[in-house]
């Protein structure tokens, strides 16, 4: 109890200041990562949105099952070697050169070639 007394008597010095000021910073940087929270939530909920009504107009004008969306859907899940239901950026060899680029460039970062791409990522 004495320490938290202490404390309160010791409200002008310089450590206070600094202190202050981080406490400005750490609200601001977390008000804005709410911000950026509540957007991606919005921008999720959006694309659950459209994926559903293009899922449904298609299945409905091409006459594919939800079985097929299924095993397609885990078909592209494997493309990144692991099935963990997203599509991840992984370690590719490039063909040409033999080093290692990240697959989110869809490029060697050594000599250019250009990796196989998937239609949507
Ligand atoms: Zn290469």
């Amino acid at each position: 109890m004495a320490g938290i007394w202490l404390a309160g008597m010791q409200g002008t010095g310089q450590g206070d200041l600094i202190r202050s000021q981080e406490l400005t910073v750490a609200r601001e940087q977390s008000s804005m990562m709410a911000r950026e929270l509540k957007d991606l939530n919005h921008q999720i909920a959006r694309l659950s949105l459209l994926n559903q009504a293009l899922w449904e107009l298609i299945r409905e004008r091409i006459k594919v099952t939800d079985a097929e969306l299924e095993q397609k859907a885990r078909e592209v899940d494997l493309r990144d070697g692991v099935e963990d239901g997203c599509v991840t950026n992984t370690p590719l060899q490039c063909p040409r050169c033999g080093r290692v680029s990240n697959s989110k460039h869809w490029k060697c970062l050594y000599c250019g070639q250009d990796f196989e791409k998937p239609a949507m990522l």
